[in-house]
């Protein structure tokens, strides 16, 4: 998946209100799993069947670790969304999300990104 592309393709606002759509989502899937989790848990530890105690330890596992997954991904979605938002002001005429990418490096620990202004074609750079 390219930012680039992305951002370009729908402009910021749409990526921007897509990206917290997604993270909030990913929230709340992330809440019904893990309560699905701990309900599995309890039933789990009521039971002395071994067959049961199998599925229900593994569904519990299994409910817990992608509900803790699924946070993990909504925190790294809103986070970079904000941090992207933070930066979207053009310096020059203070236009807020009006703004094109026009290259996009990747390094080891930050994506490094060019960003021009579509109002006044101010050019400046973006980190995430
Ligand atoms: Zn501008």
């Amino acid at each position: 998946m390219s930012l680039m592309r992305d951002i370009n393709r729908a402009g910021f606002r749409p990526w921007y209100e897509t990206q917290l759509a997604a993270g909030f989502g990913f929230v709340a899937l992330g809440l019904i799993l893990i309560v699905a989790g701990a309900a599995f848990l309890e039933v789990w530890l009521g039971h002395a069947n071994v067959l049961n105690d199998l599925i229900y330890a593994g569904s519990s596992f299994i409910c817990l670790g992608s509900g803790g997954y699924c946070w993990i991904k909504a925190a790294e979605r809103i986070g970079a969304a904000e941090h992207l938002a933070q930066q979207a002001t053009c310096k020059a005429c203070k236009a807020y999300g009006r703004l094109e990418l026009v290259s996009e490096e990747h390094l080891p620990q930050v994506c490094q990104m060019k960003a021009s202004c579509r109002r006044c074609r101010h050019l400046w750079q973006l980190e995430i």
